[in-house]
């Protein structure tokens, strides 16, 4: 099999493989396999920029009095 790393999402209720990231919905891990084969496992080539949510400013200075 090509994904060896599917685990249970208990949240989603899906099968999904942590490698590639496919998921199946089928309702035990042996069908989940079997939808999951003819797919290829690799990971997506996709560089996540990480959501920095801008500059922030710092410059603030409050004075206390
Ligand atoms: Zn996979």
């Amino acid at each position: 099999m090509k994904h060896v790393n599917v685990r249970w999402n208990p949240v989603t209720q899906q099968w999904f493989c942590i490698k590639c990231g496919r998921t199946s919905d089928q309702a035990n891990v042996d069908a989940a396999f079997e939808q999951l084969d003819p797919y290829e496992c690799h990971v997506p080539a996709v560089e996540a920029p990480r959501a920095e949510p801008g500059t922030e400013t710092v410059g603030l200075m409050k004075k206390p009095y």
